[in-house]
């Protein structure tokens, strides 16, 4: 997926837990204390530079800005709603999944009211389901603490579980017009392109707070921050920037001296370790699958999955697949034919799900080390919230059974 076509509004690093991002480290003086050495280039603007960068974006949004559904509204949940949906996910993704959400939770109370499980059925396909459960918390939060409405002040806002101070930022400036900075991924780009800030973002993050903040225009914050995200999601892409129809390009160190392909600086990553899995889809004899709800919290959690788990070193699919299931459903099964095998990236891991048909022995199955399980027909598999690589299995059920 090219990060160009990610939403700008968000930050680019993956938020699997969903707890607040980036840092609040930004403030409005000139020099925030205790900023590392360093940290400072490109950070100083001249008022006439300020005025100059925000006609010239500002220009250009009027000209240029893209037309998105919750650019429509002034209602901050349906704002908020898309924020989250757009963190790490392309628009034309959420645009149908921001569309139906609207119609089944149309308020906050709606949402706050909902039984979780609806909530991850109505969130399954977009990944990070953290996403979707601390929505559903900070809906109950802002019932209970707010009235049902939802809040206006920062402080309180970042206070909901999930929203950091970039989101904050989104919700605040587009609902309500309110002079908030932002700090996503695409934005980080952009500022240290336009500042020629050679060091990776992370090591900067005062400094492109505190340019944010100093570009920001305090009479049009709204239409400020959309059109830098648009910027970034348009214009200053990752890779062969279109400096020529960037508003910015006679302000911008980084075109003026052709590094915008060098920046921002990126940080070097280990790769991401690869785990093999032993995935177990159990038929009893009525034609019924055995399926497990995952514990609430964590990666997936809450989400129904078919049982499975970790190939051990020197161990065989089958044989783990077999102890698999004795741990953690207490049960006896023969483990037959491979239905599928499915690749799948997660933000700090890559899996294999290894998929078998097995067939039940002996035992009560138990929910040892999940929330419950259940023996369900496989049309009804559909009424159940499940991760996307095991929807990919549900799929390869189906087909064969055709
Ligand atoms: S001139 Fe190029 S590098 Fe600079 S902000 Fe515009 S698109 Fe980005």
């Amino acid at each position: 997926m090219p990060i160009s076509s990610f939403h700008p509004t968000h930050n680019d690093n993956p938020n699997p837990v969903g707890q607040a991002i980036d840092p609040p480290g930004f403030c409005l003086s000139p020099d925030p204390p205790g900023d590392p050495p360093g940290d400072r280039p490109g950070g100083d603007l001249s008022n006439q530079e300020l005025h100059d960068l925000r006609q010239a974006l500002l220009r250009w949004y009027g000209e240029s800005g893209r037309d998105l559904p919750w650019r429509r509204t002034r209602d901050p949940y349906a704002i908020w709603i898309s924020e989250i949906m757009l963190q790490q996910t392309q628009v034309k993704t959420v645009m149908p999944y921001y569309d139906r959400w609207l119609k089944q939770f149309p308020t906050i109370a709606h949402l706050a009211q909902a039984d979780q499980q609806q909530v991850l059925k109505a969130w399954q396909g977009l990944g990070y389901y953290a996403r979707a459960r601390n929505l559903h918390r900070a809906a109950q939060m802002i019932l209970a603490e707010h009235g049902g409405e939802f809040p206006q002040d920062l402080s309180s806002v970042i206070a909901l579980p999930g929203i950091g101070q970039t989101t904050a930022g989104g919700i605040l400036s587009a609902a309500f017009n309110q002079a908030v900075p932002i700090l996503d991924g695409n934005v980080k780009r952009v500022l240290a392109r336009l500042r020629l800030i050679e060091v990776p973002p992370r090591q900067a993050i005062k400094t492109l707070w505190q340019i944010s903040a100093d570009l920001l225009d305090p009479q049009q914050p709204r239409d400020f921050n959309q059109a830098l995200m648009d910027l970034g999601a348009t214009i200053c892409t990752p890779k062969n920037p279109a400096c020529l129809l960037c508003p910015w390009n006679d302000r911008c160190l980084a075109f003026q001296t052709n590094m915008q392909n060098e920046l921002p600086v990126s940080e070097k990553r280990a790769p991401i370790p690869h785990k093999q899995i032993g995935v177990a889809v159990i038929w009893n004899d009525r034609k019924q699958i055995l399926i497990d709800r995952r514990k609430p919290e964590g990666l997936l959690g809450g989400l129904w999955e078919f049982p499975g788990g970790k190939i051990e070193p020197d161990e065989t699919v089958e044989d783990c697949i077999r102890r698999e299931i004795q741990e953690e459903i207490g049960i006896a099964i023969t483990v037959g034919d491979r239905l599928i095998t499915i690749d799948h990236t997660y933000t700090h891991f890559r899996v294999t799900l290894n998929v078998h048909h097995c067939q039940y022995v002996s035992g009560e199955p138990q929910a040892i080390e999940c929330d419950e399980v259940r023996w369900v027909e496989v049309a009804e598999l559909e009424q159940f919230p499940f991760p996307q690589a095991n929807v990919q299995i549900i799929e390869a059920i189906k087909q064969q059974r055709q």
